[in-house]
């Protein structure tokens, strides 16, 4: 953690502090025999107070059906530990609302926090967890740290929040920009406030939720960090993105549906209506649960046919890929790599089945005075035009590669010595026939091809053996003058 940032915190003047009101009903609750009476004279003395506790106790917040009329009755009726909470909430919103504002939206803030603490005790009780109480005040504070950032960091932490696409993303900013986050924060001044680990610990792991070892405070903490997610679906502008994770989180964590979510988001959405007015909170006009789903599913399906656009680009860009790492680029043919795969693969395939495989490499005559004369280009016309001749040439399970410079191969599987030598002929003689149009040249050009089969069946060990054996034939063709085909024979050459 941040320790220069720590000490400005702990050093800044304008940081929040608990409500006198709070630390004095926080301090008799917390004795052993506390005493009921007092505890409501203390409450009852803040007029203001009292009447907002009275309005909620009797909302349908909490569904009782007795009216209630006193904050000792109420204090009978809900119990200690609700009213505490409600003198916390109430008293830290009011204080803290007063706080002004250096760099970012208090106004998001507030809504955050009061569809948070909804949903945190809303949620609770759903799941059968009797902290209902501590969750609602956790998760009505669980982003305190943001407030406290505000007026420490000021300006640049409103920038750090303007950059932030959603909540959760806030986070990661806050850790890459000041090795500090808001939940970081909060967990420093629950400390400093003395708040119990209940309070405290859901509050620092807001965020992350599993990094808590003591099982029963992690399951509040859980609670807390699906109850901002569902916070989230209500403030932020991309609610699908939201929904995502509250659906992803509930699932894991608590085994809800789809439909269990969609459920308790509408009723969040309805209780935090009724809630936010008691905490003098305006929560604006997005609180129906059911027109922010039908936008986000439309945000959802734009997103998805966007996605499908994007995969079939890939899709493309791929097959593209693929052609270029296979093809020669100046002739189209094969490249060197996956000649030699495909050789390899007949090769294997010939030697289990006997059916025999060719080899044919052509190797054009003279070409290097070609380039010298005419020049380079002139010489990749020349390369391509021979290109397509041997394509031509190749049969449907033939493959016709550029083998290097001048060198083209032509691998046909299936094909006896003399078919093979009879093919050679045929390209020999069609190139030879007509002279080759360059650019504005026309050249006679000429090339020596060499044959080789796997005749008799198991004469070579290996596909390399193959080639040489073409290569020598090569050699010998252009031995016996150019222009001509020679077939490689064993009796007479003996492969290394
Ligand atoms: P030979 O009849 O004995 O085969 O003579 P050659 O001139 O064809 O043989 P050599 O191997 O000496 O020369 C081949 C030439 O091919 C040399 C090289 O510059 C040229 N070459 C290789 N790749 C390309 C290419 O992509 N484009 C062009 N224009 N020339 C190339
Ligand atoms: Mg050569
Ligand atoms: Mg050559």
């Amino acid at each position: 953690m941040n320790e220069s940032l720590i000490q400005r915190i702990k050093d800044c003047p304008t940081l929040p502090s608990l409500p006198s009101i709070a630390i004095q009903v926080l301090d008799l609750a917390q004795k052993e025999e506390a005493d009921i009476a007092e505890i409501a004279r203390v409450i009852s003395k803040d007029p203001a107070l009292s009447s907002k506790i009275l309005r909620t106790v009797n909302s349908s917040f909490y569904g009782r059906s007795q009216s209630i009329s006193t904050i000792s009755h109420a204090l009978v009726i809900l119990g200690l530990q609700s009213v505490k909470t409600l003198v916390l909430g109430f008293s830290l919103v009011s204080t803290l609302s007063k706080t002004r504002a250096k760099g970012f939206k208090h106004l998001t803030y507030w809504r955050r926090s009061i569809f948070g603490a909804t949903a945190a005790r809303m949620i609770a009780g759903k799941v059968g967890l009797v902290q209902q109480e501590e969750c609602f005040l956790s998760a009505l504070m669980m982003d305190i740290g943001m407030l406290v950032l505000d007026q420490v960091v000021g300006e640049p932490y409103g920038a750090l929040n303007d950059k932030a696409e959603s909540h959760d993303d806030l986070i990661q900013i806050e850790r890459d920009a000041q090795d500090m986050t808001h939940a970081d924060v909060a967990g420093l001044l629950a400390a400093q406030w003395k708040l119990p680990p209940l309070l405290a610990e859901p509050m620092a792991h807001h965020h992350d939720p599993g990094v808590i070892i003591d099982l029963s405070l992690r399951r509040v903490a859980e609670v807390v960090r699906l109850a901002s997610a569902c916070a989230d679906v209500f403030v932020d502008e991309n609610a699908a993105r939201a929904i995502a994770t509250v659906r992803k989180f509930s699932a894991e964590r608590f085994g809800l549906s789809d439909a269990d979510c969609d459920k308790l988001l509408e009723d969040i959405g309805t209780r935090t209506r009724e809630v936010a007015p008691l905490f003098e909170i305006n929560i604006g006009p997005a609180t129906n649960y059911e027109a922010i789903l039908k936008k986000a599913n439309e945000a959802l399906v734009e997103q998805t046919l966007r996605m499908q656009q994007q995969t079939t680009t890939l899709v493309e860009q791929n097959q593209q890929l693929k052609v270029q790492a296979t093809t020669d680029g100046l002739t189209g043919l094969a490249n060197r790599a996956s000649l030699e795969a495909f050789l390899a693969e007949k090769f294997a395939s010939a030697s289990a089945d006997g059916k025999g495989l060719a080899v044919l490499m052509m190797d054009v005559d003279k070409f290097k005075s070609i380039n010298d004369t005419h020049g380079h280009p002139v010489g990749d016309q020349v390369l391509k035009f021979i290109g397509k001749l041997v394509r031509t040439a190749a049969r449907a399970q033939d493959l016709a590669a550029r083998y290097g410079g001048e060198e083209m191969v032509l691998v046909l599987p299936g094909t006896a010595r003399n078919t093979a030598a009879a093919i050679a002929e045929t390209i020999r003689r069609a190139l030879a026939a007509r002279p080759v149009t360059a650019g504005a040249k026309t050249l006679n050009v000429t090339a020596s091809i060499g044959v080789a089969a796997c005749e008799p069946a198991g004469l070579f060990r290996e596909a390399g053996q193959l080639m040489k054996a073409a290569d020598m034939a090569v050699y010998a063709a252009k031995h016996a003058g150019r222009n001509c085909v020679r077939v490689f024979s064993a009796p007479k050459a003996k492969v290394a």
